[in-house]
C-alpha cells in the first residue's frame, strides 16, 4: 500500500514522521508525496495553539472525501492521526471523525506498521470499515518503548538529519501542552544516541541536530554507569567521522551552564547559533508562566555564551497577550527584544491550551490587544532580523548545501549562524561545506558567493 504522510509543527515531528516513514517502509509500504496517489494518509499532528488544531480538521474533512471516493471503488483508504493532538484530543478526534481508523500519539509511533496491518489483514473493504470510529486508539506516553522499538534502518537521509535525544518536559510552563501530550522528560541512553549518529554519519549525513524539549536538560545514562549532561554528549558526538556541523534545540535559559557554553568554544563543528526562547521580556509574566528564569538570568546566559564565542548569534520565541500582560509588560518585552536583537524570533499570540494553568488564569487579554501587540514586535523583530543579514555583507561564513534551489546552478543552505544563504556555482553541490562571501541580501535570507 502506499502512503502520505502530512507533517505540522515542530522539527521533533519531523523526527517522528522520518521515523515512521522508516517503519513503514521496512514493512513493504511506499511513500507518495501526493495524497492522491495514497491509500493510507498519515497526519503527524502540532497541539501547541488552538489554530493547528483546526487545520488538522480541515484536513480530515478533504481525507473523508477521499475516503468515501475509494469505498464507492471497493477500495481501501486509511486516515491515520499521528503526534500531540492524538494524544491530547483521541475523545475529541472520535466525536468529530469517526472516519479516522488509527490514533496514535506521539510515543506509539513505532506500532503504526502494526495497526494498519491489522485493519487491513482482512482485505475486507464495504459500509461498516468507512466510519471505523477509530478501531485503534493507542496514547501510552512511553517513551523508551517508542525508542526501543524504531528500527535501526533508515528509509533515506539527507545532508542535515534530526535527531531525538530527549523527549517530554517536567517544567510544566503555565501556557504549554507539552508536559500532556509528550508526557515526562525522559533522556535516551548514550550510547542509544550514538549508535544512531553514527547510523546517519554512516549514510552520508553531514549535520546533526540534537533535539529535545528541553534539550540542555539533558541527562542521558553512560556506557560508564554515569549520568551524561548534553555538553558531554556533545564533546563525544563531535569525534565522529563525516560530521561536519552539529546544533542542538530547544535550548531553555534556565538550563544553561557555563560548561555547556565552554563546548561552543572548543568544538568547532558546533554552530554558533543557539534558539533560546525568552517568551517575554516582563520578569512578572515570566513567573505567571513558571518559566522559572528571570530577564536577568536571560542576559547572564547571553553573556556566559558570547564570552566562549563572541560571534554567537542567538534566536527566540516570543508569546504576546499572556493573561494579565499590561501594556507596561508588554514595553518590556519591546525594550528587551530591541537590547538583544535577535538574529531571528518567532512570536505568537497567546493560545489558551486545555489542561494549562494559564487557560485557567484570569486577565485574559482581547484578541484585538493581542494583534495589535503581535504586529509591533513583529516589526521590530523582522527589522533586526534583516538588519543582521545587512551586517554580514561582505564577510565570508561556511555554509552546508542541503538542496538545490529553483535556478540553474543554483543551491541553498545554511550558514554557520543559521542563516539561509544560496548561491548560483556549478562547481559545488549539495553536501558541500564551502566558505560563502555574502554579497546581498534579499527578504528572509542571504545570497552568496563561493569563495
Ligand atoms: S520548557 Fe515549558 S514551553 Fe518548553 S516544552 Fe517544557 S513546558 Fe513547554
Amino acid at each position: 500500500m502506499k502512503f502520505f504522510i502530512k507533517n505540522y509543527g515542530c522539527q521533533m515531528n519531523l523526527y517522528d514522521s522520518s521515523r515512521m516513514t522508516d517503519v513503514l517502509c521496512m514493512s513493504g509500504y511506499e511513500l507518495v508525496q501526493d495524497i492522491c496517489d495514497a491509500e493510507i494518509a498519515i497526519f503527524n499532528t502540532c497541539s501547541i495553539r488552538e489554530k493547528a488544531n483546526e487545520k488538522l480538521f480541515s484536513d480530515l474533512g478533504r481525507a473523508k472525501s477521499r475516503k468515501f471516493a475509494a469505498h464507492q471503488d471497493g477500495k481501501k483508504f486509511l486516515i491515520i492521526v499521528t503526534g500531540c493532538v492524538a494524544q491530547a484530543h483521541a475523545q475529541e478526534l472520535q466525536r468529530r471523525a469517526s472516519y479516522v481508523d488509527i490514533i496514535l500519539g506521539p510515543q506509539d509511533i513505532h506500532g503504526i506498521a502494526d495497526c494498519i496491518h491489522n485493519i487491513t489483514a482482512d482485505g475486507n473493504v464495504d459500509e461498516s470499515t468507512f466510519n471505523n470510529n477509530c478501531i485503534t486508539v493507542q496514547t501510552n506516553l512511553n517513551a523508551n518503548n517508542k525508542f526501543a522499538h524504531l528500527p535501526d534502518n533508515f528509509f533515506r537521509r539527507g545532508v542535515s538529519e534530526f535527531l531525538t535525544i530527549q523527549e517530554g518536559c517536567n517544567n510544566f510552563c503555565s501556557y504549554c501542552c507539552v508536559p500532556h501530550t509528550r508526557g515526562r522528560e525522559y533522556s535516551r541512553d548514550v550510547e542509544d544516541v550514538l549508535a544512531e549518529a553514527r547510523r546517519l554519519t554512516a549514510m552520508g549525513v553531514k549535520e546533526i541536530v540534537l533535539l529535545g524539549q528541553n534539550v540542555n536538560s539533558y541527562a542521558g545514562q553512560g556506557p560508564d554507569a554515569k549520568i551524561w549532561n548534553l555538553a558531554r554528549l556533545l564533546y563525544t558526538i563531535a569525534e565522529l567521522n563525516g560530521l561536519v556541523r552539529m546544533r542542538y534545540t530547544t535550548s531553555n535559559p534556565k538550563d544553561v551552564t557555563a560548561e555547556l557554553a565552554k563546548v561552543h568554544r572548543e568544538v568547532p563543528i558546533l554552530a554558533p547559533s543557539v534558539h533560546l526562547p525568552a517568551q517575554s521580556g516582563s520578569d512578572r509574566i515570566l513567573a505567571r508562566m513558571n518559566r522559572r528564569y528571570s530577564v536577568d538570568d536571560y542576559y547572564r546566559c547571553v553573556d556566559v555564551l558570547m564570552e566562549n564565542r563572541p560571534d554567537m548569534v542567538l534566536t527566540s520565541d516570543f508569546i504576546v497577550g499572556f493573561p494579565g500582560e499590561t501594556d507596561d509588560d508588554f514595553e518590556k518585552t519591546m525594550r528587551f527584544v530591541e537590547k538583544i536583537k535577535f538574529a531571528n524570533a518567532y512570536s505568537f499570540k497567546y493560545s489558551p491550551r486545555a489542561n494549562t494553568a494559564a487557560a485557567k488564569m484570569d486577565d485574559q487579554i482581547p484578541e484585538s490587544v493581542k494583534s495589535e501587540r503581535l504586529k509591533a514586535l513583529q516589526r521590530v523583530l523582522l527589522e533586526h532580523q534583516k538588519q543582521f543579514n545587512k551586517n554580514s555583507v561582505g564577510k565570508t561564513v561556511q555554509v552546508l548545501f542541503v538542496k538545490e534551489g529553483n535556478h540553474k546552478n543554483q543551491s541553498v543552505g545554511r550558514s554557520e549562524y543559521s542563516q539561509a544563504v544560496s548561491v548560483c556555482d556549478n562547481s559545488i553541490g549539495v553536501g558541500d561545506l564551502c566558505n560563502v562571501k555574502i554579497v546581498k541580501t534579499v527578504s528572509h535570507s542571504v545570497i552568496g558567493m563561493v569563495v
